[in-house]
């Protein structure tokens, strides 16, 4: 033998234990679903999660078992992502917002054993109990409840089942290649498919995208991860944050502007993380307390493309630098983090902002490349748009128990997203394939067209959709809610695309609505808005 080096596998466990030795104190501050804020750290949470896996196997749990969670970013939560995992048993967040046919679909696809719910959704869980064929212990994460027990015929209680379970326990040790987690994707149309998340994959994504180029999170930050642990692990912050002994704040049920500007100001935020309707609703809650959210210096915005009168709403009232992510639940999600390179940085800030406004670029472990319909590959120049394909260490290979490999023949995923690449790697997403909207054999950009209509001070937010013209196959139409006060007109609308886009581009008609249908990650349901407007240019013609 020439030498060696240790080789120990790249468990979940292992950074829980280390947010446990080297950051005991560091507080986990979380806003209780019954209300108030309690306040734990690293060392507790480690102690109740090796509780709470000791327990959980001791209920005759076999390895790889699926324990599903219906439940807001809080403490027990937290334990329950590492005692779950560390035990080697695999955590499914479940979106509580799906439709409950969805909700009964995923956890007999999954064959859930254990449902761990938070009070907001007992009523729920009780009613759908009967349809749900495999869960055999249902926690409730919170103290013993008689009124709860009432509701529900063998309900466990989270602290109690916690009580039964050893505090020496050790985390055991086994292969990386084991699965840790569970989502399910979004989709609107079809059944959800899940993506089943390994040690190995968790860790290297926790590792890799918390480069200085990348989330970027340390022991200095108080961090506010915003987007849902049900909504792909919340983006790894669970996992960064402990792996680096940042100070957490999990904001619990309430994810409404003003409640969060009190969790910002109180717990002295630095870095925070959420979908663009978050921040949205953060930027008219400062505005409306006066707040100057003091410590904050970075938001974090992905899941959807981020509305670009947003970047100087942060940077100048409140000094708060974005950073635009692109991902999704098949890349667990961190596929594209949009930092600068040093060349940038003697660009003007308004230059600066018009590169910040795309996707970014891939940090180490995700490769992208874009393809032609003719299934060409096509050059990074900033120009050409194709489909976006991706491959890494933390991307999917076959979903949740399907035959058949998700990649193509060369080993590339397909993300049904539209992009342009440059040369330094900097993607920015046009369009979602199936979203984008066809004119006389000519592509239109429907986030484009939002995005200008979010940049007119009358639009809180905008959807274009695809409507079926008998002369031009499609045609744009936007779907727009009205920004509080404000009575714009579609004419005002239609003649602000002017100059900013090519007339052909320009909506053929402007549709106010009192609200937006958003799915379960707060996204625009665009699928609904075609279902109800699709023809609305057809009747037109008609009459
Ligand atoms: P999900 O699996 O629910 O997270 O959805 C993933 C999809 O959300 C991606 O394929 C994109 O279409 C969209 N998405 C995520 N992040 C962004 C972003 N920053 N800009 C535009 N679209 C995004």
């Amino acid at each position: 033998m020439l030498g060696k080096m240790m080789d120990q596998p790249l468990l979940i466990s292992n950074l829980i234990s280390h947010a446990a030795r080297y950051h005991g104190a560091t507080e986990v501050v979380s806003v209780e679903t019954t209300g108030g804020t309690e306040r734990s750290n690293w060392a507790t949470l480690d102690q109740n999660a090796r509780q709470l896996a000791s327990a959980l196997l001791a209920l005759g749990l076999a390895p790889e078992d699926r324990c599903a969670t219906i439940a807001w970013n809080n403490r027990r939560h937290m334990e329950i992502y590492f005692g779950v995992a560390g035990a080697g048993l695999v955590c499914h967040t479940v979106n509580p917002r799906l439709h409950p046919e969805q909700l009964i679909y995923i956890a007999n696809h999954a064959e859930d054993k254990v449902l761990f719910f938070d009070s907001t959704f007992l009523p729920a869980v009780a009613k759908l109990k009967e349809h749900f064929k495999t869960i055999e212990h249902y926690v409730l994460m919170g103290p013993r409840d008689d009124a709860a027990a009432e509701m529900l015929d063998g309900l466990v209680f989270y602290d109690e089942l916690l009580e039964t379970g050893d505090a020496g326990f050790d985390w055991p040790q086994f292969e990386e290649s084991r699965a840790s987690s569970l989502c399910y994707t979004s989709g609107t149309t079809g059944n959800p498919k899940g993506v089943l998340y390994t040690h190995r994959s968790t860790m290297l994504h926790t590792l890799a995208g918390n480069q200085p180029d990348g989330l970027a999170i340390s022991a200095k930050d108080t961090v506010l991860p915003v987007v849902p642990m049900f909504h792909v692990n919340a983006w790894g912050v669970p996992y960064i944050a402990a792996g680096n002994g940042a100070k957490l704040i999990l904001p619990g049920p309430g994810l409404d502007g003003e409640s969060l500007v009190k969790l910002i100001d109180g717990e002295g935020v630095t870095l925070a993380l959420g979908v663009p309707t978050i921040w949205m609703g953060l930027l008219a809650a400062l505005k409306k307390t006066g707040s100057k959210a003091e410590k904050l210096t970075r938001t974090v915005v992905g899941g959807s493309a981020l509305p670009p009168s947003m970047i100087p709403a942060f940077r100048d009232d409140y000094g708060v630098e974005l950073i635009h992510a692109w991902g999704m639940t098949e890349t667990s999600p961190l596929g594209t983090l949009n930092q600068l390179l040093q060349k940038h940085e003697t660009l003007p800030e308004e230059d600066q902002a018009a590169i910040r406004l795309g996707q970014g670029r891939p940090p180490y472990g995700v490769e992208l490349r874009i393809m032609g319909e003719d299934g060409t590959v096509l050059p990074n120049d900033g120009k050409a748009q194709g489909e976006l394909q991706v491959r890494g260490h933390w991307i999917v290979d076959t979903y949740f128990k399907a035959d058949q490999s998700a990649l193509n023949a060369d080993g590339w995923f397909d993300t049904g997203d539209v992009a342009t690449i440059d040369a330094d790697g900097y993607m920015i997403i046009r369009d979602r394939a199936k979203d984008i909207i066809k004119s006389g054999g000519e592509w239109i950009s429907t986030v484009e067209l939002e995005n200008i209509a979010i940049g007119h001070p009358g639009v809180a937010n905008a959807a274009a959709i695809a409507a079926r013209h008998p002369k031009w196959d499609e045609r744009p139409v936007l779907v727009a809610l009205k920004a509080e006060g404000q009575d714009v007109s579609e004419q005002d609308i239609i003649a602000f695309y002017d100059g900013k886009v090519a007339s052909w581009q320009v909506p053929d008609k402007v549709i106010f609505v009192d609200a937006l249908p958003l799915g379960g990650t707060g996204k625009v349901v665009k699928a609904k808005l075609r279902e109800e407007y699709e023809d609305i240019l057809m009747q037109q013609e008609d009459a």
